[in-house]
């Protein structure tokens, strides 16, 4: 899986490939019948990855079309096909992202090929849709130390972003943001500097200067700034990010209160994973770097805290939330107290109310969701 994946070098057609590796597949999958397989190892790592959320959302989109004596209907099914790939490239990314922020590097290739696939088949093979997923595969890439892919990946999308004109402030940001990961993994500090300060400018363009996204922006800039010993530099960043993440996650929990959150509001997964990754470092960072602020522990814990209970995970939330009452009660007059009495409060009662409805839930087995539905067969 370190190799470099075109799926326009070699596409799917006549011959069977595997899902993974594009080589000659084997096996396929009996709940859809539409994804093939070179081994049981490919097969394992694409269900656990992406597949067992996709697999039946992959019947339609790979079945042939039913003959139509209409042109109307032909063109209602190729519309209805391009949305359900639609779906699929956001449902694959989401995946990717979340694997990526949990640092499962290899468990996001599967999800990030499919997303790339998807969007190649939504939007054809040179669009800037597609820059999204080469970056997913670029970023999973460099986490897993596979340099020379990466760039590969990193070079198509720079290379979609320079011809296409009028591209978003996002996608510019989002390609900024994977160079200077890559230029501070290659020790390259000064030009991954000049990559994220890129990066930071475009997201605070589309998002605002204070938002979440260009926030992890001065994350890894801090990280710059850590291997370069200038730690007052990394606290007053932490000290942004932590502030930004807090004034966020208040707003959102106070609306879920008043039961106002508008599901454009609340969190995907992704966006939940790179919370919990950025915060719980910075609740871990060494003493040199750590106090700007005489509350920024509490800021940071009370922050997770909200996080989880948002996330409807109450024992975290109150696990959290009872680490920043310790801290907030450090600081004289610290005007978080209040607020995070009233979050452990409202986490008991969360947990309260799970642990008593708990023994009414039916048994599942999750035994059965890991089963491998599989059958051999012969090619040609
Ligand atoms: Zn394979
Ligand atoms: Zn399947």
């Amino acid at each position: 899986m370190s190799e470099v994946i075109n799926p326009l070098a070699n596409p799917k057609g006549a011959n069977k490939l595997c899902e993974l590796c594009e080589k000659p597949a084997y096996i396929q999958c009996t709940k859809c019948f539409v994804t093939f397989y070179c081994d049981r190892e490919h097969q394992n790592d694409d269900w656990v990855a992406i597949h067992k959320k996709v697999c039946q959302l992959l019947i339609p989109v790979r079945t042939p079309a039913p003959y139509y004596t209409l042109e109307a209907e032909r063109e209602h099914h190729a519309a209805q096909i391009v949305q359900r790939q639609k779906q699929l490239m956001e449902i694959s990314q989401t995946v990717a992202e979340k694997k990526l922020f949990e640092k499962s590097y290899k468990e996001s290739l599967p999800a990030a090929l499919l997303s790339l696939r998807s969007a190649m088949d939504a939007y054809g093979t040179s669009c800037v849709q597609l820059v999204p997923a080469y970056l997913l595969l670029a970023e999973a890439n460099i986490g897993l130390g596979n340099l020379s892919p990466a760039e590969q990946y990193l070079s198509w999308a720079e290379w979609t972003v320079l011809r296409t004109t009028n591209c978003s402030q996002t996608v510019h940001h989002k390609l900024h943001r994977c160079m200077g990961r890559l230029l501070i993994v290659k020790g390259n500090l000064e030009e991954a500097l000049f990559h994220l300060s890129n990066d930071i400018y475009y997201a605070s363009e589309e998002y605002g200067q204070d938002s979440i996204v260009t926030c992890g922006g001065y994350f890894l800039m801090a990280d710059i700034f850590f291997k370069q010993g200038k730690m007052d530099i990394v606290r007053s960043l932490y000290t942004e990010v932590a502030k930004t993440w807090h004034s966020h996650l208040s707003k959102l929990l106070e609306k879920q209160i008043k039961d106002t959150l508008t599901p454009e509001e609340t969190f995907d997964e992704a966006q939940q994973a790179e919370a919990d990754q950025m915060l719980r470092s910075m609740l871990n960072v060494p003493e040199e770097c750590s106090t700007e602020r005489a509350d920024q522990p509490a800021v940071v814990a009370h922050s997770l805290a909200m996080l989880w209970l948002l996330g409807n995970d109450p024992k975290k939330a109150l696990e959290f939330g009872k680490r920043a009452l310790l801290s907030s009660q450090l600081v004289p007059d610290c005007s978080l107290t209040e607020p995070i009495q009233r979050l452990v409060q409202l986490a008991g009662e969360d947990l309260k109310a799970a642990s008593e409805s708990w023994p009414n839930l039916s048994p599942c087995s999750s035994a059965h969701s890991q089963h491998q539905h599989s059958i051999q067969f012969s090619q040609g």
